[in-house]
């Protein structure tokens, strides 16, 4: 077989594509396969009308998969036709989709390894194309996969979060599905407005009206633009925000205390957590005294410990009335501590008490955030820090929007 009718099969070029010619150059590496259109019509890409063929564009260039190491590329002349009601028109290639510089084979291929491998550059350099063209590719898959996407389903919990790049100065706001664990959009700026377009740009009417429940931190711009674009959805404060504030308050008492406190006392609390893991009825006489004289060197960060320790058992609430009861013994016991970072949580956590209970309706958390986190951070560390919004973006609805992405 020669070497032109075997580029034609292994690229499944058919009339009235030809392959007309296959050039190697060792010193670039490269294969060029030149391909031409021999027939003296061809379908207008508009209304799909045979017309005849008007003229032929520059050559141009499309990365194919290697071979045998190989850059290999179909080199071409694109017709154009000329419809009567659609003017002069290049005609669709069967190799590529219109405006990309590669063919779809070798689309599927980075795409599979950018999912495998997570880190642009590294794919770049295994496929031996810039950063920039990678971009490209993942920026197609992304418009491609938005336009694909069908959220006809009902989305009944979503989750709203705040994300920061450029070193913390700069922010973002992200909405995910909770059910289906993907980013449905984000936008640029944590205020109400960017908010409210976010949620207005992703789901329609029907679809806000649908919404039970948002997720969301103690953030009044996210409280106050749920309110305004999802009248019938719960707020629902989500747990890991909630315990991150109640860690953050145990680390400035501790860190409060370790600069008065004195050796001896150090070796009393030693060893002591857990004695606070257990119910005060279930101590020992031994564990008794020992708490005794704890309490003796009145230990501030065994106190704020034991404070958010007990919050945790609040997610375990079975009904709204079994929440109510334990929230306000919590807060009664949580004051009686007198530790003001402690006391200034508390404060917060009881001017969102209605979203704090709402929890126990819904049970959602924005774990996938979380998840997100780490794979965001690694998106901003491997893309040259991001410098522009657009970028990080398609990154993120790349990696995390559970799109459909191949051409
Ligand atoms: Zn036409």
């Amino acid at each position: 077989m020669k070497s032109k009718e075997l580029y034609q099969q292994i690229l499944g070029i058919e009339y009235p594509w030809e392959v007309t010619g296959v050039e190697l150059s060792l010193e670039d590496e490269e294969v060029l396969v030149r391909v031409e259109y021999v027939s003296n019509t061809a379908k207008c890409p508009e209304c799909g009308r045979e017309c005849s063929i008007y003229d032929h564009r520059r050559e141009r260039r499309w990365r194919h998969l290697d071979t045998c190491q190989l850059k290999t590329f179909i080199v071409c002349s694109v017709p154009r036709i000329n419809c009567t009601k659609h003017g002069v028109l290049s005609i669709e290639v069967p190799w590529s989709e219109s405006h990309s510089r590669f063919t779809v084979l070798f689309e599927r291929l980075a795409i599979d390894m950018l999912l495998i491998f997570k880190k642009q550059k590294r794919v770049g350099e295994l496929l031996r194309i810039s950063f920039d063209q990678i971009h490209r590719i993942m920026k197609r898959a992304v418009e491609r996969g938005l336009s694909r996407r069908d959220l006809s389903d009902d989305i009944r919990y979503i989750g709203i979060d705040e994300k920061s790049y450029r070193c913390g100065h700069s922010y973002i706001t992200v909405l995910t599905d909770i059910d289906k664990k993907r980013v449905l959009g984000l936008i640029e700026g944590r205020q109400k407005s960017s908010a409210l377009s976010l949620i207005r740009d992703t789901l329609d009417a029907r679809q806000r009206e649908g919404v039970k429940a948002v997720c969301m931190d103690m953030w009044r711009p996210y409280i106050n633009a749920t309110r305004e674009c999802l009248k019938s959805a719960d707020i629902v404060h989500d747990r890991f925000h909630l315990m991150k504030y109640l860690n953050n308050a145990v680390d400035s008492v501790r860190r409060e205390e370790m600069r008065v406190i004195s050796i001896k006392e150090r070796k009393i609390l030693k060893g002591s957590r857990y004695i606070f893991l257990k119910n005060k009825e279930k101590w020992t006489d031994k564990q008794r005294t020992r708490f005794q004289q704890i309490r003796d060197i009145n230990l501030k960060t065994s106190q704020a410990w034991l404070v958010k320790e007990n919050f945790r058992e609040y997610f375990n609430s079975q009904s709204i009335n079994d929440a109510k009861f334990f929230f306000t013994e919590w807060v009664h016991n949580a004051k009686e501590t007198g530790l003001r970072p402690i006391i200034e949580i508390v404060n917060l956590f009881i001017k969102h008490t209605s979203g704090i209970i709402n929890y126990v309706i819904h049970k959602i958390t924005n774990s996938i955030s979380e998840i997100m986190n780490s794979i965001i951070q690694e998106i901003i560390f491997t893309a040259r820090g991001f410098k522009r919004y657009e970028s990080l973006k398609t990154a993120i609805l790349f990696f995390l929007g559970g799109l459909s992405l191949y051409p």
